[in-house]
């Protein structure tokens, strides 16, 4: 059956076409209707995230309604910039000229995103999508229904719906968009999925961005002292349950650490994991639920290796009624279980111990690039080695995650974990075309530039 019409698809090119999404007052009414819709939505949304992951509303708040606000803001601050033309300097031989970057929007564009921050990762693409003025269609996930259904029922009274679509459904909708031609196609999801989506726009040499995942590692020196340790452990929990639950791209997926320094570290992390979410957290409500059956039979089967089972030194129980894993340590669990060479995306923190904490750059190096590596130390020697020798999508040293937050840094992978980058001016490029424009007067001429070719203009 053909989910997707053709001629909903011709009309918002047609909007595309009429000019209209270049003017800036249309960019900025649509940025502003994203921002009313999280402003007069926001009970909505926070309810939705809730039914459909378990999320607290605080974390939901700090995650997705919050940070769409402040990119939301951050680009009709920005906005009036990011759309002028940029003078670029040019050579001697082309004086005297004005060249200029001038960007303009791509057309029409396709936008699909992931369950996790079904909020987050749906508006911040879309953001830059209409800030640079293209037309859009935005598929959410089917694994978030309540928050897919609220964006595609409330979020068109927001946005001008000649221009903007969003389409709810599955793999087979998401397989049926991809047949389209797109002028470019935005995704956040798996690898082997952004394989699907790359095989596709190549039919029609469609550019794409690939947000995928991996596994994220945390290097975690011998802090020595006790408030550093404090700060660390908390951000590490913080960067790992405290992130959906561990189902975060950016989220820590294992930690590396010096062997002497392993007893120290699991203690206190032990002893952190309690303090936030309790001796029984099960009940605690600051823990994201596993997003469905398939995702919590994966992560047990992740537990059941009993080479793994005999790793776990915190937690290990499950709830599959409830979706519920507990948030889990692990110390050296076999690096060939699926536990260690699997994107983990669930509660479960294995620590990898190390001779020394510069063996760490090594064991980097030897697997798949990173989309975030933490670092959590005081060592500039390491700090630099770290930044020179290895390679991922962002480094942040001594915290998780905030990195996300940052409009002025670029957000996006490298190798396996993807490839382009948005946030802030980033998003704005991403969907934009930046035209050379060369202007030239016709008043001076260089005329050995042109032919006829003769022995003079040889001995120049
Ligand atoms: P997924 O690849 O299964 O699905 C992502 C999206 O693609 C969904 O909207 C889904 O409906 C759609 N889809 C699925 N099959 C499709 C097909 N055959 N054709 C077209 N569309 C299809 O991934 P997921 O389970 O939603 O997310 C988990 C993965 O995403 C993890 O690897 C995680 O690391 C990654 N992720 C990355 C980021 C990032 O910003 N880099 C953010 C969140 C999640």
């Amino acid at each position: 059956m053909e989910l997707v019409h053709v001629e909903s698809l011709g009309k918002l090119r047609e909007t595309f076409n009429s000019g209209k999404t270049k003017e800036a007052s249309w960019r900025r009414s649509q940025l502003t209707g994203l921002l009313k819709f999280l402003q007069e939505r926001e009970e909505d949304i926070l309810m939705a995230l809730k039914h459909d992951l378990g999320k607290h509303p605080v974390e939901s708040y700090r995650d997705e309604v919050g940070t769409s606000i402040k990119s939301v803001n951050y680009a009709l601050q920005n906005l009036k910039y990011w759309m002028s033309s940029k003078k670029v300097k040019v050579p001697i031989a082309a004086f005297p000229t004005r060249a200029e970057l001038v960007p303009e929007p791509l057309g029409l564009v396709l936008i699909i995103s992931s369950w996790n921050y079904p909020i987050g990762l749906s508006l911040e693409p879309l953001i830059g999508a209409l800030a640079a003025g293209n037309t859009a269609v935005l598929k959410p996930s089917e694994l978030a229904p309540q928050t897919s259904s609220l964006l595609a029922k409330s979020l068109p009274a927001y946005l001008d719906n000649k221009a903007v679509k969003i389409i709810e459904g599955d793999a087979i909708v998401g397989e049926q968009l991809l047949q389209h031609k797109w002028d470019k196609i935005f995704f956040t999801g798996s690898p082997r999925v952004g394989r699907i989506v790359m095989s596709a726009a190549a039919k029609h040499l469609t550019p794409v961005m690939l947000e995928l995942g991996g596994k994220c590692p945390a290097v975690v020196d011998s802090l020595s002292s006790s408030w550093d340790r404090e700060v660390a452990v908390k951000r590490i929990l913080g960067g790992k349950f405290g992130a959906c639950g561990g189902q975060a791209c950016i989220g820590i997926d294992y930690i590396l650490v010096e062997k002497n320094f392993a007893p120290t570290l699991v203690e206190l992390l032990k002893n952190k994991v309690i303090s936030m979410f309790g001796d029984n957290p099960k009940e605690s409500h600051s823990i994201v639920r596993i997003v469905n059956k398939s995702h919590f039979l994966r992560l047990k089967k992740l537990l059941d290796d009993p080479q793994v089972k005999n790793s776990i030194v915190h937690g290990g129980s499950e709830d599959e009624e409830n979706l519920y894993i507990e948030p889990t340590i692990l110390v050296d669990p076999p690096l060939t279980a699926p536990i260690m060479t699997e994107e983990i995306f669930g509660p479960l923190l294995p620590i990898i111990t190390l001779k020394k904490v510069e063996d760490s750059i090594g064991f980097i190096k030897s697997r798949p690039r990173a989309l975030a590596l933490y670092v959590f130390t005081n060592s500039e020697t390491l700090k630099r080695r770290i930044i020179a020798e290895t390679s991922s999508g962002s480094v942040t040293f001594n915290d998780a995650i905030i990195q996300y937050a940052c409009d002025t840094l670029p957000f996006g992978g490298v190798g396996e974990s993807g490839f382009g980058r948005y946030h802030g001016k980033f998003s704005f490029d991403a969907f934009s075309h930046e035209k050379a424009v060369t202007t030239r007067s016709f008043l001076v001429e260089i005329w050995f530039r042109f032919p006829p070719w003769n022995d003079h203009k040889l001995q120049l």
